[in-house]
């Protein structure tokens, strides 16, 4: 991503100096002063996908959110390596080692190999990341990918006496860990209500504590993907992957680990008790956490029937949904809640942001032709910094939005001749406009540059010239008819002294 600043003809370190990132960090439950270990560089670990059903919506929101951070860090000039791994391996049906494995149980109900059903679906999953417009990741590591790692950690941790081992699969201890660390620290959370939370064991169990989960699991002779092991063959625990993978390629201690608020109580939890345990240093400096999905305001999950899936949001394929909304309709509606914050999805809600969207981009493009004047009636460096100061406040991107759409007034209104601006404000103007919507909140032109995109514009550029004819020869039906059967179908036309404009 430093190719990504290259190109930009601005020092942006002078930027990353200048603003003052706070973050909200889900270990402290407070904002923070965001101070790299390493400045310029920034370490972000993300908890990417398990790759064997398509990705759902939560799932995409989360990595929209942390493409919206990575950005905004790379923006700022910090020099990022960004990790988000991809669940290949390893992930029960439940959080705490019960039920299949799901990549088996999918192979075998799809009669595929288990490494196919990982392909497929990783597949699906960058397909949908690149229609939502997200950077690729850094170090895209897989679960398979790092066997080794994972069980040399697993070595390291029963070494230093936290995990035991039980005919071929081993267990962290979380009673003996929680005597020198506090284990539910990430959720606020005392070993005692977390045990009261957790079933009894039963005789069939192995292992000795309620809390405590597999590191490496034993395999089935049946079980299709098993590694050897000190242990015997066998298949690491899920939580592993992301402890061996973050030290692996951010080192024992790293600045940013994010992930969605459903991954803090188990696998969160159990990946800071790792890596202490194994280095003897807390693994991360701040976590961030993405806020669930709700639909007409309950929320979204399988059970209750309401999950629509990304390309169900974009196709309209939902008895949920009455249309389909263009991914940048979708990433634009996302960026208008805080991460943080529930996101509720409705038709109406939807179908504002469409509209939010096409005014926005209608925006990026007047801005292009405005003229400037000798003096400024609004004040470009403060809508700047208000930008600024929204990202820098544990990234508020809807916050950024409003200043956006009061850019877009400033815009509308010059070209209107209702305001003016100097030739430096409008740079400024175009600068920030372009910043954020593009390279901040990752926006971009949908279907821009596409051969339906050039022969619409081509139509358009016909039929207005028709109607110009029309008024011409001062046959006003025909003109008035182009108009009303345009706006019918939600192409609005607008005359000025000198063109004609279209707009959606
Ligand atoms: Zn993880």
């Amino acid at each position: 991503m430093i190719f990504y600043n290259a190109q930009k003809k601005r020092t942006l370190f002078i930027v990353m100096t200048e603003q003052k990132l706070v973050i909200y960090n889900t270990l402290t439950r407070q904002k923070e002063d965001f101070k790299p270990i390493n400045p310029p560089f920034v370490g972000l670990y993300v908890c990417g996908p398990t790759v064997y059903s398509d990705v759902h919506l939560g799932n995409a929101r989360t990595f929209v959110s942390f493409d919206m951070i990575y950005r905004y860090l790379v923006h700022l000039g910090y020099k990022v390596r960004y990790v988000r791994n991809i669940t290949d391996a390893g992930h029960l049906e439940g959080d705490r080692d019960e039920g299949d494995d799901k990549f088996a149980k999918k192979a075998k109900l799809e009669q595929l190999e288990p490494m196919e059903i990982v392909q497929k679906y990783t597949n699906g999953f960058h397909e949908v990341m690149r229609e939502m417009n997200t950077l690729p990741p850094s170090i895209e590591p897989t679960a398979t990918g790092h066997i080794c790692e994972q069980i040399e950690m697993v070595k390291k941790i029963l070494a230093k006496g936290y995990a035991y081992e039980i005919n071929g699969t081993v267990y962290f201890d979380v009673e003996k860990y929680n005597k020198e660390f506090p284990y539910g620290q990430l959720t606020n959370r005392k070993l005692e209500e977390l045990l009261e939370g957790t079933r009894e064991l039963s005789g069939q169990d192995e292992k000795k504590g309620r809390l405590d989960f597999a590191l490496w699991i034993k395999a089935k002779p049946e079980t299709l993907m098993q590694w050897p092991s000190p242990w015997g063959p066998g298949f690491p625990g899920w939580h592993i992957e992301c402890s061996a993978m973050s030290s692996k390629y951010l080192g024992d201690t790293f600045d940013i680990h994010g992930g969605g608020m459903d991954l803090q109580a188990t696998h969160h939890t159990n990946e800071i008790a790792q890596s202490q345990a194994c280095n003897h240093t807390a693994p991360v400096n701040y976590w961030m956490h993405t806020n669930m999905l709700t639909v007409n305001g309950v929320r979204m999950s399988k059970t209750a029937g309401n999950g629509f899936l990304p390309g169900e949001l974009f196709t309209g394929n939902h008895p949920l949904l009455d249309k389909g909304y263009a991914p940048m309709a979708v990433r634009f509606f996302m960026m208008q809640t805080h991460y943080g914050s529930t996101l509720d999805f409705s038709n109406e809600a939807l179908q504002a942001s469409e509209k939010g969207y096409a005014k926005l981009m209608n925006a990026m493009k007047t801005v292009d032709s405005l003229k400037a004047s000798a003096t400024s009636t609004s004040n470009i460096k403060e809508l700047q910094q208000n930008c600024y100061d929204a990202m820098n406040d544990d990234f508020n991107a809807p916050i950024v939005v409003a200043n956006l759409f009061e850019g877009v007034r400033i815009i509308n209104s010059v070209n209107d001749g209702k305001e003016t601006i100097t030739a430096d404000d409008l740079a400024l103007l175009k600068t920030t406009m372009q910043d954020f919507v593009y390279d901040v909140l990752g926006l971009k032109s949908e279907n821009s540059n596409t051969a339906n995109d050039k022969a619409l514009q081509g139509v358009m550029e016909m039929i207005l010239s028709i109607r110009k004819d029309a008024k011409q020869n001062k046959d006003f039906a025909t003109s008035d008819k182009i108009r009303k059967e345009l706006e019918a179908i939600g192409i609005q036309i607008k005359d000025s002294k000198e063109k004609t404009e279209w707009s959606f």
